[in-house]
């Protein structure tokens, strides 16, 4: 388990983004998905954009995807950041068909390219909080 985060940087679940963070507490990434037509969305959010339906369900994804984009940050903007520099967050295109904005950790930041494949990995925070990142598929690391 990491160190605790500051407990001001950890996100703050919604009435309808609980059930993404309780999923991932268990090392599940669980996405939305439509009860009515079965279009499935990220972020969390009560309504669908394809059918307008307010009824919801939720779908173990795979974890698996591919890098959209990223970028690399070598300033920390929060002491808490300053010895996990430097930081990619990307944008990974989920086998789901969806977009998630995370931390991609596990590979150098010349080494990152569009299309890299990646799977989803947890990180423990504490505080009953658990982070997901991607990493670059296959590799396994300590910790999570
Ligand atoms: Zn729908």
């Amino acid at each position: 388990m990491s160190p605790p985060a500051d407990d001001r940087l950890l996100p703050r679940p919604t009435e309808d983004s609980r059930p993404f963070w309780d999923a991932l507490r268990s090392h599940r990434l669980d996405l939305q998905t439509c009860a009515d037509c079965g279009a499935v969305r990220h972020y969390p959010r009560p309504v669908c954009p394809a059918c307008h339906s307010m009824a919801v369900a939720w779908t173990t994804a795979s974890g698996r995807g591919a890098v959209h984009s990223w970028t690399v940050s070598h300033q920390a903007f929060h002491p808490a950041f300053e010895d996990r520099l430097p930081i990619v967050l990307a944008t990974v295109d989920l086998e789901e068909g969806v977009r998630m904005n995370c931390r991609l950790d596990g590979v150098a930041p010349e080494e990152i390219d569009i299309g890299l494949p990646v799977e989803v990995a947890f990180e423990d925070v504490g505080e009953g909080m658990t982070l997901p990142c991607f990493r670059p598929r296959g590799v396994r690391r300590g910790g999570s």
